[in-house]
């Protein structure tokens, strides 16, 4: 097989390597010297210039190099790495190509960066000839070569190979090659080979506890990093943005407030910049953790806030409430001249839909469209449904669904059955809800909802009806799950969850609320129609959902005075939120639940969703 790149090849396929700028160039401030200026000192300015922070244009790298009276090596390399770092990096291995063409010798600093370019591009098959000619002129020992060639290996997911350089010779290589490897397992969800290479290391630096924090993250193992990222600060050991800014992210995703605010007291306490990205990331942990005072001050000290710092308190204000205040913001947002993406868009619709804002709701859908040129994306139409639904114009719902540019998805639907239900439109109702039991036959939820309209309308046939389709068709509940922290710790709960060291204490503790709440006068909701009718393991199912255990866990060990704050994933059920609201009077706390889509603040039996979710 003839190689793309070796010297002997000029075959039609593989591109040509034009070295002369093109006419159009505009050459560079230093077109003016003339041909046979110094070499070296041209050949230091095209070094510079392949270099952070300075790193130019290739086209300027390209006429320097031009300006070069024969180029030697090092003028070779310098113009390899630019090219390397290039939006386009197989320009540089179509000037590898050409250096050994015309016979300018190769050295040790010419492969890193080429490896690095096929790294960039992922090109495999250049990559693998790339190594040959490693082996062929002997660089194979060379510990930078063989980082690149780790590296190269990682980007084409050959960890195989990476791991067979790796362990070539164990005496050549240095923490960036273990931190390769970290970065490659982790990657290819190989998580705990990950794990074993960052146990192994004999030295680890900054990257390396941040790629492994990262790892964790991005398999979705956030408790593991969280923990780790704990480590790293009880060790004293410098952190970077990286870290902390991944830290921050999944203490937000997962609802965890100690953590975040650990890592935010150690952002003070380390004396580190609050970052453009760092600042985004406290405010949406903040306003993802159910603290939207807390976002809203840090928000407004940041010295300097990007549009991710605005998205995130724009949909931290909507997803707690707060419409008004919302669109007030969006306005400022605005008047200081940034460009709404679609994230802002989600969040203003969200707002508009919270403070039952119809018109402004459609006009800012219609503005988002016309005038920023943002096509809507399942969410956006999510929102204005919901606002819709809300505002009891069902049938402008329907309308806009119908004429969606996308496929609507089963949510949008379920999102207007609830509005039927709200609203007592039965008819609708029903066609929407055998609509959704055709899409998603498995999904309760659909069956829970269709049979308390039809329960609304007194319709008890036909709930009966109903409930003997959910039961023959085997619907299955996906899987839900509560997160509660305590103590710096997380506890994670599933329905029926036994797992739980002192799950014993947890149950008798839920026996307990059940009957201080029977007491009280707790009445079933609605959706319990269904679960009256026989079937007793589906009462014990509903009677152990996961933020049941997790509120019953949470009255045991949160102290009093202090609000019980839970994540779950799905959406809270109807019997679960009258539950809610009910143990929030009873035992007077205040219970905030992030559900799948919003937070219920819980306070003296009311709920701020006010019911609608
Ligand atoms: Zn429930
Ligand atoms: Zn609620």
């Amino acid at each position: 097989m003839r190689s793309s790149l070796s010297s002997s090849s000029s075959s039609a396929s593989s591109p040509s390597f034009n070295l002369k700028p093109s006419p159009t160039l505009s050459l560079s401030p230093l077109s003016h010297l003339p041909h046979s200026t110094h070499r070296s000192t041209l050949s230091h300015l095209l070094s510079l210039s392949s270099l952070p922070p300075s790193l130019s244009s290739t086209h300027y790298s390209l006429s320097l190099f031009h300006q070069i009276n024969r180029p030697n090596t090092f003028a070779s390399n310098s113009l390899i790495r630019c090219l390397a770092k290039s939006p386009n990096p197989s320009h540089s291995l179509h000037f590898y190509a050409h250096m050994r063409r015309i016979g300018i010798p190769t050295n040790n600093f010419t492969y890193p960066f080429v490896l690095q370019a096929c790294s960039k591009g992922s090109l495999m098959p250049e990559g693998v000839q790339i190594h040959t000619h490693v082996l062929k002129f002997g660089f194979d020992r060379d510990l930078y070569v063989r980082n690149g060639l780790i590296g190269f290996y990682c980007a084409c997911s050959d960890l195989g190979s990476s791991r067979r350089v790796f362990d070539g010779y164990p005496f050549v290589r240095d923490v960036v090659s273990w931190n390769v490897m970290i970065v490659g397992y982790a990657r290819a969800g190989e998580i705990c080979v990950a794990e074993k290479v960052f146990d192994d290391m004999p030295e680890r630096d900054v990257v390396s506890w941040s790629s492994m924090i990262v790892g964790y993250v991005s398999n979705g193992m956030l408790e593991k990093s969280l923990k780790l990222f704990r480590q790293m600060i009880d060790k004293r050991l410098a952190v970077n943005e990286a870290a902390l800014v991944t830290v921050l992210s999944a203490s937000a995703q997962l609802g965890l407030l100690d953590y975040g605010s650990f890592v935010h007291e150690s952002i003070k306490k380390l004396k580190f910049p609050l970052t453009i990205n760092i600042g985004a990331a406290l405010v949406d942990m903040y306003a993802k953790c159910g603290c939207v005072e807390l976002s809203r001050q840090v928000f407004d000290d940041l010295p300097k806030k990007d549009v991710f710092a605005w998205n995130a308190m724009l949909c931290g204000l909507a997803t707690h409430g707060l419409g008004k205040e919302a669109l007030d913001l969006f306005e400022r947002f605005t008047e200081e001249g940034f460009h709404p993406t679609n994230v802002t868009f989600v969040g203003v619709l969200n707002a508009c839909s919270r403070a039952g804002l119809v018109n402004e709701g459609r006009q800012h859908f219609n503005s988002m469209i016309r005038d920023y040129g943002i096509e809507p994306e399942m969410e956006h139409y999510g929102c204005i449904v919901d606002l819709l639904g809300r505002a009891g114009l069902v049938n402008e719902a329907v309308k806009l669904i119908e004429n969606m540019s996308i496929k609507p998805d089963p949510v949008l639907w379920g999102t207007l059955l609830g509005a039927c239900k709200m609203h007592g439109l039965v008819e609708l109702g029903v066609s929407i809800g055998s609509k959704l039991l055709e899409l998603e036959p498995a999904h309760d939820g659909h069956y829970v909802l269709l049979a308390g309209i039809y329960a609304k309308a007194k319709k008890w046939d036909d709930v009966l009806k109903i409930r003997k389709l959910m039961a023959n068709r085997g619907t299955n509940k996906s899987a839900g799950w509560s997160l509660i922290e305590a103590h710096g710790n997380v506890h994670k709960f599933v329905a029926g969850d036994k797992d739980h060291e002192r799950s014993l204490e947890i149950y008798k503790k839920l026996e307990m609320i059940g009957l201080r709440l029977e007491n009280a006068g707790y009445l079933p909701g609605i959706s319990s129609v269904l679960h009256d009718i026989g079937d007793e393991d589906k009462i014990h199912v509903i009677k152990e959902h996961s933020e049941r255990l997790a509120i019953a866990f949470g009255l045991m060990v949160i102290q009093v005075g202090y609000p019980i704050r839970i994540v779950k994933n799905l959406r809270v059920c109807v019997d679960c939120h009258e539950f809610s609201k009910m143990v929030a009077k009873v035992f007077d706390r205040e219970i905030i639940v992030r559900d799948g889509s919003r937070f219920h603040h819980f306070k003296d039996g009311r709920c701020s969703c006010l019911d609608y979710w």
